[in-house]
């Protein structure tokens, strides 16, 4: 099995051509032109994880929404769980910068922090 996919570890954007063998595990890595390519192929086969993005809503604020994103990247297998969280939630203002307003959310160890002052 192969997979073919653009590193977005940096600007360049090297195509990446991966071969898998039957149980999915990386055999080889080739396209990239530095060691973080290999790394971005074989997180991305194995355990792809993104950062989440998004607005919770606020109660008693100037603005009726502020906007969040999780503290470090989530398995992408948790982002439609998570976003059901976020939408579920609401926030009393005033939240500053970087405050935590949902921690570890789903258990991905990640908490939503708002990115904004409301
Ligand atoms: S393989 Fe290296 S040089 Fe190529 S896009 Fe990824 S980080 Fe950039």
């Amino acid at each position: 099995m192969t997979r073919d996919m653009i590193c977005v570890s940096c600007p360049i954007g090297c195509a990446l051509h991966v071969e898998l063998d039957d149980a999915g595990k990386v055999v080889s890595v080739s396209g990239n032109t530095c060691k973080r390519g290999e790394k971005y192929a074989i997180d991305e086969c194995t355990n792809p994880v993104r950062m989440l993005t998004s607005t919770i809503r606020v109660n008693g604020g100037v603005l009726p929404v502020v906007p969040v994103k999780t503290s470090v990247p989530i398995p992408k297998g948790k982002m439609f769980e998570c976003m059901k969280a976020i939408n579920n939630e609401v926030a009393d203002a005033p939240i500053k910068l970087g405050d935590v307003l949902i921690a570890n959310v789903c258990d991905t160890g990640a908490d939503i922090i708002a990115t904004n002052e409301v």
